[in-house]
């Protein structure tokens, strides 16, 4: 067996050690006699995991009690039409647009009301965040929507808008348990798991009990109710029952090394390295300014496309996997999720520097 260090953005690199306990859990859990992919969602073992997950996630994120967490289905992009859905009561929403993904979420609300783009980056190909501090919030939005990590672009919200009472609502896929944050600030914190949590399947949504409307708009299915989640403890239907399983077992990790302040030393140091050695390279460069880098995924480039195509043949064949930048964006990007260890972080720069010193003679 040989494990590659995989920079993926997502589906992305799970910590080993979880990924052991699962293989030797496989056949059997516990004394059940069967696997978790086996059991019913109804019984008193899988229960008893989903309640675990959740009070484990309640303890890293400091989950105050009138929140709920719900583990859904549908992937990141259902959340973009179910947000609108639920929280479009005056049908007017405010958007804040700094990359791909939040791009994505305003074109599907358009879909239900008005979409107000209060903020937006686009004018700089997403290189940056816009200042957030005093923006034309309209009167009458039902919410104000961020994506606080662009997995594609590489920039991080690192100081909330300024949404003048409004409830915020934010997409944190790509930064999810990667440092600490203050639940009470949002109205709804969601995040797709596949990116730094687990495996591909789950959503996990902690939402204020304020925000789960009985009314919401017409034509709006059962299964994309907040309410009907909330109502069924996340087992209305047949949950993704094994992947939950996983971000469990992924939960307990994290408490093992101390929790989001631990991971936040530990990626900050980690996204050190690279920035640093990009900082001070010839060859390549960042693509997104200083203030607002992202501490999970960092696109780089050499400015020259074909260059850069060299380079990530060169890095896949060293075992340095899934380097290769966004089709929208090029170049290059490393993802430093939890589970990055910091060997493979050091192991790209040595690469990347050695790939330097073999252009520069
Ligand atoms: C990957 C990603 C999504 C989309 O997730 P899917 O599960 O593929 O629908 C949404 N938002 C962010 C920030 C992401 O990184």
């Amino acid at each position: 067996m040989s494990r590659v260090y995989n920079f993926s953005a997502g589906p992305a690199v799970l910590p080993e050690e979880v990924l052991r306990e699962a293989q030797a859990e496989m056949l059997e859990y516990k004394n059940s006699g069967m696997s978790v992919m086996e059991m019913s969602h109804r019984s008193k073992d899988f229960e008893d995991i989903l309640d675990e997950a959740e009070k484990d996630l309640r303890a890293l994120m400091n989950i105050p009690e009138n929140y709920k967490v719900l583990f859904l289905q549908g992937g990141g992009c259902t959340q973009f039409a179910m947000v609108p859905m639920n929280l479009m009561r005056n049908k007017v929403a405010d958007y804040i647009v700094t990359g791909q993904w939040s791009k994505k979420a305003a074109e599907e609300a358009k879909i239900f009301g008005t979409v107000n783009t209060i903020a937006s980056s686009a004018d700089k190909n997403f290189s940056y965040v816009p200042d957030l501090s005093d923006l034309n919030i309209t009167d009458n939005a039902d919410y104000v929507y961020i994506c606080q990590n662009e997995t594609v672009h590489g920039t991080t919200i690192r100081t909330l808008p300024n949404t003048k009472g409004k409830t915020l609502v934010a997409d944190v896929s790509s930064m999810f348990l990667s440092e600490p944050v203050d639940v009470s600030k949002y109205g709804i914190i969601w995040g797709g798991v596949q990116k730094n949590v687990g495996p591909a399947g789950v959503t996990i949504v902690i939402i204020r009990d304020d925000l789960i409307y009985d009314e919401v708009l017409p034509f709006t299915p059962t299964m994309l109710k907040y309410k009907t989640h909330a109502a069924n403890k996340s087992l209305y239907n047949t949950p993704p029952c094994y992947n939950i399983y996983i971000c469990g077992l992924v939960f307990k990790w994290l408490l093992k090394l101390g929790g989001t302040e631990a991971m936040r030393k530990i990626n900050e140091a980690k996204a050190k390295i690279l920035y640093d050695y990009l900082d001070n390279s010839k060859l390549f460069h960042g693509t997104v300014e200083k203030k607002d880098r992202s501490f999970m995924n960092v696109p780089f480039v050499t400015g020259n496309k074909d260059l850069d195509a060299e380079f990530v043949n060169a890095a896949t064949k060293a075992g340095l996997k899934n380097i290769k930048g966004h089709r929208s964006v090029g170049g290059m990007r490393a993802s430093l999720y939890n589970a990055m260890p910091v060997e493979g972080v050091n192991a790209l720069v040595n690469f990347m520097a050695d790939f330097e010193a073999g252009k520069s003679c």
